[in-house]
């Protein structure tokens, strides 16, 4: 709902507006917050570590401190049941103490040292020192189908405030009392741990403008978002058409392919039918992980497995989306994938009335799949599409010819593995992360995540979005070519005043220079 610069949060359930109004950030307020960040990064890059990560374990607690206030308004907002918000305030919290937890470390500034041999011949070996710095005002924009771990003081913000970057969040509409909620939360943190006006700022936006302004303003120097292909793909022209052109961390639409091998269809089929159903629509499909493509190579056990599956997914009720244009679209996609030739609707879930999305499972034959390229696109809800092979080169073939993607997952026995080593070959350079029996849903925050992969997935194949290493997006090196010690930042100092590892030359230490 609209009035001019004015919008209200929109009940996902009911689809009444809610309490509250909230305003379109004006070209004046986008300035004011950016300027405010801009002066806040000379003061926020210079703080110690500590005070960095202890900033972060406050923001976890103030999050905590908003008790179920938070939940109820993310609930009505979302209609993510109130379970689901509860893992997810958890998985929030974790993400920013995990994050606390490394900057406190302090090895993650990658820093490295290679001692001056001024007697080289034949010239002389200056002393050089490397290290990562944060690269100034960030702005996030808060991803619609995670309000809490992807939005406000998710895992952008977390990383980038890690990573000694202020941030300015640009919420998303369908949450805009939650932004608001959990963005009190941030400044408290703000005030308490004495960080400075403007380290964090949220700007509301139901309109492009917001975010084309904010992304085109020239103090801010990197973009992480979340979201659809078309919306990451404008995001990343405005900010290559700037003046100065600037990063755009853009995670976006994937269809996540699955590949089913033959021995462990035979071995397996009915708990790989059963995962699959669950992981096609938990959270009503709005992963951006959801498995949307099921290559299956035909085999005895095909048809079981095709019974089983459609029986799950005959059992699974409609529900409401996040939004209702997000309902809008999925039935779209329903409607375009029906009007392919030779594509069968195999399997639907129940319906739950107009209001809410029906699980739909698709079929079709390798030809079709690699004659119709609309059969990759991701359709975000609950649905996805079979396509059977009849050979071992038929998968390669299919997994050859995929373009970049957030995850892709085999389900194989040993035996399978071996046979289809391949596989795996081809899909490493297609994918941000590969499974071997298990199901792509669900992303663990830790060290070793990945969630990135080729475009089009996202417009930056070298991070990823969640786990640590999502602050390296945020940050650039810099070499010290024969400063003196004094004017060397602490992390590189041959005292090693912090007790990091670094690499010094060549050897990975902890000691002195
Ligand atoms: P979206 O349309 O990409 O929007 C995400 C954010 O980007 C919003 O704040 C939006 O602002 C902004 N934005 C989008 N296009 C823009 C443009 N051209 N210029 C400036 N700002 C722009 O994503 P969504 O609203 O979350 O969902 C829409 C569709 O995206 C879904 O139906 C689904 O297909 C897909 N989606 C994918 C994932 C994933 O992880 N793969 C996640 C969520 C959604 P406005 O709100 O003002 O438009």
């Amino acid at each position: 709902m609209n009035t001019n610069n004015t919008f209200y949060a929109i009940n996902a359930t009911t689809e009444k507006p809610l309490e509250g109004a909230f305003q379109n950030a004006s070209i004046g307020k986008i300035n004011e917050v950016v300027k405010k960040a801009t002066e806040a990064f000379e003061i926020y890059r210079k703080k110690d570590k500590n005070s960095i990560a202890d900033f972060l374990d406050q923001i976890a607690e103030e999050i905590m401190n908003l008790g179920d206030s938070l939940l109820e308004r993310c609930h009505l907002e979302t209609a993510l049941p109130m379970a689901r918000l509860q893992g997810e305030r958890v998985r929030t919290v974790n993400q920013l103490k995990l994050f606390a937890t490394v900057v406190r470390e302090g090895s993650w500034v990658d820093a490295r040292i290679d001692t001056a041999i001024p007697d080289r011949i034949p010239i002389p070996k200056a002393d050089i020192r490397h290290m990562l710095i944060p690269l100034g005002p960030i702005a996030v924009f808060g991803a619609s189908n995670f309000p809490l771990a992807f939005s406000t003081a998710g895992g952008d913000t977390a990383s980038a405030l890690a990573a000694g970057c202020p941030v300015v969040v640009k919420g998303h509409k369908a949450h805009p009392g939650t932004a608001e909620l959990v963005a009190t939360a941030i400044l408290k943190a703000v005030k308490k741990c004495r960080m400075p006006d403007g380290t964090f700022s949220l700007i509301h936006g139901n309109s492009r403008k917001v975010g084309e302004d904010l992304v085109k303003h020239p103090e801010i120097k990197a973009v992480g978002f979340t979201g659809s292909y078309g919306g990451g793909k404008a995001l990343f022209n405005y900010a290559n058409a700037r003046l100065e052109p600037i990063p755009v961390f853009a995670e976006m639409g994937s269809t996540n392919p699955v590949f089913i091998l033959p021995a462990a269809l035979k071995e397996s089929g009915d708990k790989i039918a059963e995962g699959m159903v669950g992981s096609i629509t938990i959270g009503v499909g709005q992963f951006c992980t959801k498995p949307g493509l099921l290559f299956i190579q035909k085999s005895e056990s095909t048809d079981k497995f095709y019974s089983q599956l459609g029986n799950g997914i005959s059992k699974v009720p409609g529900a409401t989306m996040l939004t209702p244009d997000m309902l809008k679209a999925y039935n779209s996609g329903i409607e375009s994938t029906l009007q392919i030739g030779e594509v069968e609707l195999f399997a639907s879930g129940l319906n739950g009335g107009t209001t809410t999305a029906t699980s739909k499972v698709f079929k079709t034959s390798i030809e079709n799949f690699i004659n119709n390229k609309s059969l990759s696109e991701e359709n975000f809800g609950p649905t996805s599409i079979l396509v059977e092979a009849n050979s071992k080169e038929e998968i390669f073939e299919i997994a050859r010819n995929l373009e970049g993607h957030l995850t892709a997952t085999v389900h194989g026995t040993d035996k399978d593995l071996e046979e289809y080593k391949e596989l795996f070959d081809i899909l490493e350079l297609k994918v941000g992360r590969v499974l071997i029996n298990g199901f792509p849903t669900g992303v663990e925050v830790c060290n070793s995540m990945v969630h990135g992969g080729p475009y089009p997935a996202t417009t930056a194949p070298q991070s990823t979005s969640v786990g640590t290493n999502a602050m390296k997006r945020f940050v650039r090196p810099v070499c010290f070519q024969n400063y003196p010690q004094f004017l060397l930042p602490d992390a590189l100092k041959n005292n090693n005043p912090f007790v990091i590892w670094r690499l010094i030359d060549g050897g990975i230490s902890k000691s002195g220079v």
